[in-house]
Parts: C-alpha cells; sequence; structure tokens
C-alpha cells in the first residue's frame, strides 16, 4: 500500500522514461535470442552440464525450485553460515558442527542485497508508535503504515514478508548475503527512516521494498516505484535515480515474464513503473532501490493471486531474476 491516501502524484515528465519501456527492449531482446537459440541454448545446456551452474539470467531460466526451497529455508541458511567452529574444540564436537561456512557461490558471491518486507502485522495493534512523526529529509511522515489487507483479511505485512522470505532463499541459493529490515523479529515497523538507514548501512548493492497495493476493484496489475530526484535535508537520491530505475525495469520485465501480471493498469501509463518523491524509504536511501506493489489486495482477482502460494513463489522468482540481472549476474 501507498504510504498516504491520497491519490498517486500527477505523471510528470520525470516519471515517463525517455529511452523504450523495459517491456519493448525485452522484446528486442527475445528476438535476438529466437535468432540464436539453437547454439545459445546447446552453450547454455553444456555450461550446466560442465559447471553445474546457469547463468542465472535469460535465456533459458531454470524451472521453479522444489518445493523445499520455501518460506523460512533460509533463515536457518544464515545463521548457519555465521557460525565459526573453534578450532579448539574437541574432535567430538567438531564432527557434530556442520563444516565452516565455504565462501558463497554463484552469480551473486560478494553481493549484498537488502530486502524490506513493507509494514509489519505488529503495526495494526502499536498505531501510536507507527504513527510518530519521522524526519524524512524533505517532509515529515508517519514512522510507518499498517499496509492493507485483502477483503476476505489477508494481511499487506504477512504477504510482504512471505514472499521476501522466498526471495532470500532464492537470492542465497545465487550465493548473496541477503539483509531483512525485519523478519517478524519486532513488534511493530521499523520506522521508515530505519528501513531506509538499513539499506545503507549494509552497503547493499540493491534494496527492494515489498508491498502490494491496497486501491479500488478493477484496478489490477503490478508497478514498481522509483526515487524521484529529491534533495533536503538527510535525502539525496541524485546518486541512485538511474541505477533504481535500472533495477525498476529489470525487476518489471522479470516479474511479468515470472507471474504472467501485467503492468498496472491505474497509473504509470501502461509501464508498470512510476516515479515518486514522497517516500522516505526511497528518499532517503542511499543505494539503488525500489519498491514494488505486487498487485492490488482489493481486487478480487488480483487477490486470488496474492493469497496463492504458487503465485507468490513466482514473484519471488520474478524479483529475484530482476536483481540479477541488475547485477550481473
Ligand atoms: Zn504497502
Amino acid at each position: 500500500m501507498r504510504y498516504d491516501d491520497s491519490p498517486p502524484p500527477p505523471e510528470s515528465a520525470a516519471s515517463v522514461s525517455p529511452d523504450p519501456p523495459w517491456y519493448a527492449r525485452r522484446s528486442t531482446l527475445a528476438v535476438a535470442v529466437a535468432a540464436l537459440a539453437p547454439t545459445a541454448l546447446a552453450g547454455w545446456v553444456l555450461t550446466q552440464v560442465l559447471t553445474g551452474s546457469g547463468p542465472g539470467g535469460q535465456p533459458p531460466q531454470p524451472k521453479a525450485l522444489p518445493a523445499s526451497h520455501t518460506a523460512g529455508a533460509g533463515a536457518g541458511d544464515a545463521k548457519s553460515s555465521t557460525t565459526t567452529p573453534s578450532p579448539a574444540a574437541p574432535a567430538s564436537a567438531s564432527t557434530s558442527a556442520s563444516a565452516p561456512a565455504a565462501p558463497a557461490k554463484g552469480p551473486l558471491a560478494g553481493r549484498t542485497v537488502v530486502i524490506d518486507p513493507g509494514h509489519n502485522t505488529g503495526n495494526f495493534k502499536h498505531t501510536s508508535e507507527i504513527d510518530r512523526q519521522v524526519d524524512i529529509g524533505t517532509n515529515r511522515k508517519e514512522c510507518d503504515t499498517t499496509g492493507t489487507t485483502t477483503n476476505s483479511g489477508y494481511m499487506e505485512a504477512e504477504f510482504t514478508l512471505d514472499v521476501s522470505r522466498r526471495t532470500r532463499t532464492l537470492l542465497e541459493s545465487k550465493g548473496a548475503k541477503v539483509v531483512f529490515t525485519h523478519d517478524a523479529d519486532r513488534p511493530w515497523g521499523p520506522c521508515i527512516d530505519e528501513r531506509a538507514r538499513i539499506g545503507n548501512e549494509a552497503k547493499a548493492d540493491a534494496v527492494v521494498s515489498v508491498h502490494a497495493d491496497g486501491v479500488s476493484a478493477g484496478n489490477r496489475g503490478f508497478h514498481i516505484i522509483l526515487p524521484a530526484t529529491v534533495k533536503g535535508g538527510a535525502a539525496d537520491t541524485s546518486k541512485i535515480v538511474g541505477p533504481s530505475r535500472d533495477l525498476g525495469e529489470r525487476i518489471a520485465g522479470n516479474f511479468a515474464r515470472s507471474t504472467g501480471s501485467v503492468p498496472a493498469n491505474y497509473l504509470g501509463s501502461g509501464t508498470g513503473l512510476v516515479v515518486r518523491d514522497d517516500l522516505g524509504g526511497l528518499n532517503l536511501s542511499t543505494r539503488p532501490k525500489v519498491f514494488i506493489e505486487c498487485g492490488n489486495m482489493r481486487d478480487a482477482k488480483d487477490a486470488a493471486q496474492l493469497t496463492s502460494p504458487e503465485w507468490r513463489q513466482k514473484a519471488a522468482e520474478g524479483i529475484t531474476n530482476g536483481i540479477v540481472g541488475f547485477l550481473g549476474g
């Protein structure tokens, strides 16, 4: 959900890319790929056989991971990877402990990605805390918001956490270090300024804030929110506007391909991309960052997708593939 209930800002020149939209560029790429497909595919298959690791991007995408690679699996991995057995430990102990963490392998090895699950399921019970105003550089805004729900009560905050966890599992399988802004490990929040700070302090190579929208029925589809150029107080997005657009376009293309969803029909002029200057999480970021609104929880058809675990896995795959493409994996 957007961080306020005001209508989206009018489309400005800044919100429309002067470049061909992502889907047009992808179409060109698809034609080129199709022309090269026979040899490229053979080479790709050979690479798979020889190295056991794919390019992580297009063309041919590996199929969805097996069901065991679902929400939560990444948490244990992350914990175990930080465990370093003491060299003085007795042999009997070291045999039962997992081996020292090997250096991460994969196209995202050495990269840090911060995932920001929008809102918090506890925010509904902590309205006084989240209503507190925080400084977003250009303005002051509420610390956080409750987010929306489907008509049947599935909370946006549940959705964002689930998609984020699935995304983490996929990113970690590609070698990335993944940092969450929260993981159901705090009663509310964090505030939007802290969410931005977590990405900055992690020196993230990419940051994605996961959301779903809550507008009237009939409005459908996904959109990516890109940072506008803003400067004021602690906010200065001049260095991230360009790379964030690249990140956003790549996620948009991959998300559409992975989920079958179309760009939002109610804003962004059908591009699936919107530029905003009023979000603290973007204004205060010094790292490439976008928000993704995965669909409209208040539309029955979109809600049917958002409440489907299988669809959420596809959403996570689309987000992951966009990040991989952006980071050149
Ligand atoms: Zn939201």
